[in-house]
């Protein structure tokens, strides 16, 4: 029976981010790792592989395909109530030890990651969201910078259909990818696990990369939500959280910064689970740096109010939300307050028009 790697294998074609290196070798340079590969070798991610002195990349398949709340990857300030339909592939650039998404993520290198391709092509993936009614494409589940040239194939068939389209990425990106997505990518998750470059090494990335990809992802125009995952122990410390709420202050306080909570998984299935309590306290810190916009998540409710989205000109309450559900919309057709008319930064529809009956919480 053939192994995981070599059915992947099998759903590849040529790539085009890459470029020969020397007489052995080529460079992938969609992720920060940008990798240099010998004949017959994989990248970091293996899940790009040089054969014949040419880089072969996914293509053609899906392992998770699914219609979600865009609360939930999480986009708060996209089109509220949209249905986001939400394809991965298999892989990723980091090794995270918390990873909440490791059965896809972590599918090459943990035997016990087992998550089967299904065959698909753009045009299925895209009539099967629009049979959702969806309002956008997200790349997600696996990290979609590894699978970009896929991505970007999904994502030309969705624009024709009118759909707006994102990533759900670890961020460790650099400027000739993004340069590469920027044409049909406007909506870019961003994760942001700690600020420290020891921590950062042990998942497998180098902080001062993340930091300058959050920099140009919001330079070059896409609309940029930034989460951390506060991990008891690992990144929930005032320095560390304010050190992060800082830098993203120093670049924009319109940027929305979410934090959400760790659950006991993967291999730190020893640690507790984050408290309400330390999510209220680093929407404290975010707040006190500076920031406008800052989700304390996934605890539906835990958080008087921490999901919801605030005037900064006269703090009337423009959404409120619990858990994935929006229940109550005030902003303007224009995105702006209708109290002070502040404008709010974001990708807001002309109407509110919540895609009902997807989702319970
Ligand atoms: S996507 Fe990143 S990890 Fe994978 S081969 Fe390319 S540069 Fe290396």
């Amino acid at each position: 029976m053939p192994s995981l790697a070599q059915v992947l294998a099998e759903h590849t074609r040529e790539g085009t981010l890459w470029e020969p290196l020397d007489s052995r070798r080529i460079r992938c340079f969609a992720c920060g790792h940008s990798c240099p590969i010998f004949e017959g070798q994989t990248g970091v991610c293996k899940v790009r592989f040089n054969r014949g002195g040419k880089l072969y990349v996914p293509w053609g398949y899906v392992a998770g395909a699914h219609c979600d709340p865009i609360e939930k990857k999480p986009f708060f300030h996209v089109r509220p109530g949209a249905a986001a339909y939400s394809f991965g592939m298999l892989g990723c650039s980091l090794h995270c030890p918390f990873c909440q998404n490791w059965v896809s993520s972590q599918a090459l290198r943990d035997p016990r990651a087992i998550c089967p391709p299904s065959l698909a092509s753009p045009e299925e993936i895209v009539r099967e969201a629009v049979a959702w009614g969806a309002e956008v494409m997200v790349s997600t589940y696996n990290e979609p910078l590894i699978t970009a040239e896929w991505a970007v194939e999904v994502f030309q068939q969705a624009r024709r259909h009118g759909l707006l389209t994102g990533f759900v990425s670890n961020g460790y990106a650099n400027p000739r990818v993004l340069e590469y997505l920027r044409p049909w990518l406007e909506l870019y998750k961003v994760d942001l696990k700690c600020f420290d470059e020891r921590n950062y090494r042990r998942l497998g990335a180098q902080l001062a990369l993340v930091l300058d990809s959050i920099r140009q992802i919001h330079q070059m125009g896409f609309w940029m939500e930034v989460v951390t995952l506060v991990v008891p122990g690992f990144n929930d410390s005032d320095e560390e959280l304010g050190r992060i709420a800082d830098f993203l202050a120093g670049e924009s306080c319109d940027i929305p910064w979410h934090v959400t909570a760790f659950h006991s998984d993967y291999k730190m299935d020893d640690v507790q689970n984050t408290p309400p309590q330390t999510l209220a306290r680093a929407a404290q810190i975010g707040r006190r740096a500076g920031l406008r916009y800052i989700y304390a998540g996934n605890l539906p409710g835990a958080i008087g109010g921490g999901e919801d989205t605030l005037c900064p000109g006269c703090g009337a309450r423009l959404i409120r939300r619990h858990g994935f559900r929006v229940l109550d919309y005030r902003l303007t057709p224009e995105g702006r307050c209708p109290a002070c008319s502040t404008a709010i930064p974001g990708r807001w529809a002309p109407a509110f028009r919540p895609k009902r009956g997807l989702w319970a919480l």
